[in-house]
């Protein structure tokens, strides 16, 4: 009788097996939607504490420039960019929430592609005097896109570029224009990124481990992000990157589109 009990054993073994497989894969799924309803509630409902700090610091600095108190500015202007810090924060996770719940909208609009990065490396250069951003070519295009979510594409990556380039100042953006798309780079000279790590830098909340990439903070969100946004655009984006002399990321973009995705 032996054989027929061990034939039993592994025939009862197998649907006991499966069904515990399929709690708990949905145990997990409630997880993570109990988990992104939570970012998507925790992000509204830190908005709205953000723009009463936001108004009632513009406020304050107008009552104190008219009093005279001058001496309070440097205090304002700390406080200022603290909640400029937390507001992006908040707006990214925002992103990511909508993201997840493909509820992340588009305008469309016909966008100078040429100016609009010009315009961005401007700012970026102002903000960040301690590196040196340099535009070279140009992409004589105009594209239909969503202005200011192809921004936030590249002053995300030029940021990554400036802050993971800690004593690498110079950061370049190479414009190229074929006839039927445009080609950006953001090249860094900085820490690289690890070889079996480059395709996860584009997941949600991912983050490079190492010593030096702990130090600066970040939540990895911004590459998520842009990925998505890079994708509804019918556009790429790449990595290539050397450890310890920098990294490169190309977004390829077509030229000619009716319509966003
Ligand atoms: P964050 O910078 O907030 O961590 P991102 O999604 O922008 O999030 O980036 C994800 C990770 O990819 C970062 O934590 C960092 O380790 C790595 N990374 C992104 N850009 C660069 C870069 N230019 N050089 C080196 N590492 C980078």
């Amino acid at each position: 009788r032996l054989p027929i009990l061990a034939g039993a054993v592994t025939f009862q073994d197998h649907p006991r097996q499966m069904i515990g497989f399929v709690l708990d894969n949905s145990a997990r799924k409630e997880l993570e939607q109990r988990k992104d309803d939570f970012i998507s509630m925790a992000s509204h409902e830190l908005r709205s504490p953000l723009t009463a700090l936001k108004m009632h610091t513009s406020l304050l600095r107008r009552q104190l420039a008219m009093q005279g108190f001058q001496t309070s500015a440097p205090a304002l202007s700390s406080m200022e960019t603290q909640i400029n810090k937390v507001t992006r924060l908040v707006e990214e996770l925002l992103d990511v929430s909508k993201i997840q719940a493909g509820r992340l909208e588009y305008r469309q609009e016909t966008v100078d592609l040429d100016a609009l990065l010009r315009e961005i490396a401007d700012t970026m250069q102002q903000t960040h005097p301690s590196h040196s951003i340099l535009v070279r070519g140009a992409v004589q295009a105009n594209l239909m896109a969503d202005r200011d979510r192809l921004g936030q594409v590249f002053t995300n990556l030029i940021s990554n570029a400036i802050k993971y380039s800690p004593g690498a100042e110079t950061v370049e953006m190479d414009l190229e224009a074929s006839p039927e798309t445009v080609t950006i780079r953001v090249r860094d000279h900085g820490l690289g990124i690890p070889r079996e790590q480059r395709d996860k830098i584009f997941e949600r909340f991912y983050r490079v481990t190492g010593p030096k990439q702990k130090a600066i903070p970040g939540l990895g969100m911004g590459l998520y992000i842009v990925a998505e946004i890079v994708k509804r655009h019918g556009g790429t984006i790449t990595v290539e990157s050397a450890v310890g002399k920098g990294s490169i990321f190309t977004v390829t973009l077509p030229k000619k589109r009716d319509t966003l995705d």
